[in-house]
């Protein structure tokens, strides 16, 4: 088994982010909204040297939320564009480079960023960064079924869990540019409230379906989540990582589920080869609905290049193949 997660440095995981933002705003008004306890650049990583705040992420998820909290106060980039699978994403040298440069490091977590577990832990040792599941409480989690004490790391499905990592983007946002911080918090709470809409949107598209219709077969096990959140039954015909390949066993029981349940239609994903589920389509002779966005954002300039983008697309493509509008 790999590593545990790295936990936010000079920071008690388990502390309310609320409490923080408080004491935050405390010494903010104490210090006359002078960085907290610093003088800015005077610490490696820490308040800013000059220039708006560089902020790295990995996933597009991360960053696009990211983006929202930051303004024109800091600079987000993605580690990781449209299509790239998160699992198997090895840093390249430029890579390494960015993440050396950025003065905060935004990651996922529960090891979803699989191969890059040292590379955080290294960073972690001389800059802030923060995965931002890690204050989402275990309870809320599902297991990783194929991995014992492990949890299934695509939290971003669950907009009610997601806006938990967004409240843990404020907190790292605030902590590492003190003098911002009030800006960030304006900004993050603005976009929680824009999150709270959507989690009622996707509610309210799946009142659509009848209950029976509410199955969800996709090319890996990513949206357990999304079938918690949202009242789906979930089917993933590989594991939650796509690093182990789908078993024979699973595509002939996957066929007969379909059959025996006359479910309409399946999913490919955007970020998973097609093979797989396109065979699965063909022997159960179902249709194949239009492709889900799961741990990739789509295009910058397509309706699911945004986090909210891509959970809408998600959400209209299932309920209009599984309603049997899709011919
Ligand atoms: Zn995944």
């Amino acid at each position: 088994m790999n590593a545990p997660i790295v936990s936010r440095s000079g920071r008690n995981p388990s502390r309310p982010w609320s409490l923080f933002l408080l004491l935050c705003g405390t010494l903010l008004a104490l210090s006359g909204c002078e960085s907290a306890g610093s003088s800015p650049g005077s610490s490696p990583g820490g308040a800013r040297a000059s220039g708006s705040l560089r902020v790295l992420a990995t996933t597009g998820m991360i960053a696009d939320s990211a983006r929202q909290i930051a303004g024109e106060d800091a600079e987000v980039t993605a580690l990781m564009g449209p299509g790239v699978d998160p699992h198997l994403y090895q840093p390249t040298t430029r890579d390494q480079r960015r993440l050396r440069e950025a003065q905060l490091v935004l990651y996922n977590g529960l090891h979803l960023e699989g191969k890059m577990v040292e590379v955080f832990e290294s960073l972690s040792r001389e800059k802030r960064v923060v995965a931002v599941s890690e204050e989402i409480s275990p309870e809320r989690l599902l297991a990783w079924a194929d991995s014992v004490g492990m949890h299934d790391p695509h939290v971003w499905f669950d907009v009610g869990l997601w806006k938990t990592a967004v409240e843990t983007m404020i907190a790292a946002f605030c902590e590492a540019d003190p003098p911002h911080a009030a800006d960030y918090r304006a900004r993050g709470a603005a976009y929680l409230i824009e999150l709270e809409k959507l989690d009622g949107y996707c509610r309210q598209r799946v009142e659509e379906l009848a209950p029976e219709r509410r199955v969800l077969i996709t090319s890996h096990d990513a949206f357990h989540y999304l079938g918690r959140a949202y009242g789906f039954e979930v089917v993933g015909i590989q594991g939650i990582s796509t690093e182990s390949e789908a078993g024979l066993k699973r595509l002939t029981d996957t066929v007969d589920l379909i059959r025996a349940r006359g479910i309409r239609a399946i999913f490919p994903e955007s970020s998973v080869p097609r093979a797989a589920i396109e065979r699965v389509a063909a022997d159960a002779r179902v249709l194949l609905g239009a492709e889900l966005y799961s741990d990739a954002l789509g295009p910058a300039d397509g309706p699911a290049g945004t986090y909210i983008g891509m959970i809408r697309s998600n959400i209209d493509a299932i309920v209009t193949a599984l309603s049997g509008e899709l011919k």
